[in-house]
């Protein structure tokens, strides 16, 4: 007897099929079929792209795993764009961005993040700083079950007062004002899993902060020693003047991670204390003038409590203002206040 289709048998095939075309990404067209997207931001990097290339298709070429290596010339002003097309001719894995003029390193590796079709995505440093032999045992943490890896350079070498000691502070603050500990924020080789930097938008100098972000989002995270080698050719892009950047930017992303979707608590929250101190300098100055006959117009406590109620009544309307444009972000846009991991 020949093999006979029962009705059962057809609709499990179509979605056996459905499920198949769905993996084959046939209904997704613009996913590729990736599994490693290295994104690496570079300027003025123009004596490092070579080996770094070459470091790089030593480790994933025999790693087993489909791979691309996405560049971003972040307006280098070198030979750094000729390096990479040259190399091009002759590296399939090789993709190359051009921006426009120099951003800056998040906005560079934002575009990496826009254009990745990988699963996992590494970023790292194009200056051979980071060691791209580190990146398989990331990849093992991140198929061990986390979704962020962040890399800590225990042995840093960079000079220890200028970069060293500002970086350890840093990271001491970033900790404690974040409460996600890690010892190396800095560090710019990390492993995700494409759903942690998935509408992830960065402003200024946040790629640091990716982690807590992804922590605050339920990210599983981790961190893992990485090797961390001398700069042998160009120079840093930085200062100490980005410590500054890092500490403002550090001030308004723990201002958003507690009060981004209820500005009315940071705002009101001030205007109620500056409030509670108007009206205490309103009883003193009543207090002066009935018991010790102080001249009200005369007492410098009246002008206090006429500027606590201004400025208590002003930050309280921010706080209103602050209401009425979150619920315009989430609600013109339908984004969610929470994060699903799963539906069961
Ligand atoms: N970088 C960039 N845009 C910039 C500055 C730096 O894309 O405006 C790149 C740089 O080429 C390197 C990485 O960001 O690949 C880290 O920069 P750098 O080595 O200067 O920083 P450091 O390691 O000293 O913190
Ligand atoms: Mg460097």
């Amino acid at each position: 007897m020949g093999p006979c289709l029962r009705r059962n048998d057809v609709s499990g095939y179509l979605a056996f099929l459905v499920n198949i075309c769905y993996a084959l990404s046939v209904l997704n067209p613009g996913r590729h079929f990736m599994e490693i997207s290295v994104i690496i931001p570079v300027y003025n990097e123009e004596k490092n792209i070579r080996p770094l290339c070459d470091e790089i298709s030593e480790v994933l070429g025999k790693y087993g795993r489909s791979y691309e290596v996405i560049f971003i010339n972040d307006g280098s002003t070198d030979n750094t764009l000729q390096e990479l097309t040259g190399i091009k001719q002759s590296a399939p894995h090789l993709k190359i961005i051009d921006l426009n003029r120099n951003f800056g390193q998040t906005p560079a590796i934002m575009a990496g993040f826009d254009m990745a079709g990988g699963d996992i995505v590494i970023t790292m440093d194009g200056d051979m700083q980071n060691d791209p032999r580190d990146i398989p045992a990331l990849i093992e943490k991140l198929d061990s079950g986390f979704d962020l890896v962040s890399g800590w350079r225990r042995k840093r070498k960079d000079a220890f007062l200028r970069r060293v000691v500002p970086s350890r502070l840093a990271n001491w603050l970033i900790s404690v004002t974040l409460k996600v500990p890690l010892h190396d924020y800095g560090c710019t080789l990390k492993a995700y899993k494409r759903d942690v930097i998935k509408n992830l938008r960065l402003y200024g100098e946040m790629h640091r902060f990716i982690p807590a972000i992804a922590c605050w989002k339920g990210a599983r995270i981790t961190e893992l020693e990485v090797n961390h080698r001398p700069r042998q050719y160009g120079k840093t892009g930085y200062g100490l003047n980005r410590t500054i950047k890092v500490l403002l930017d550090l001030l308004l992303i723990a201002f958003l991670s507690e009060y981004s979707t209820k500005p009315i608590r940071f705002f009101g929250g001030m205007g109620i204390i500056s409030g509670s101190l108007g009206f205490l300098s309103f009883l003193l100055v009543v207090y002066m003038k009935l018991v010790k006959h102080t001249d009200m117009s005369g007492n410098p406590l009246l002008i206090l409590c006429v500027l606590f109620f201004l400025v208590s009544v002003q930050l309280i309307s921010m706080g209103f203002l602050g209401e009425i444009n979150i619920r315009t972000y989430y609600e013109s846009q339908n984004k969610t206040i929470y994060h699903i991991r799963d539906i069961l």
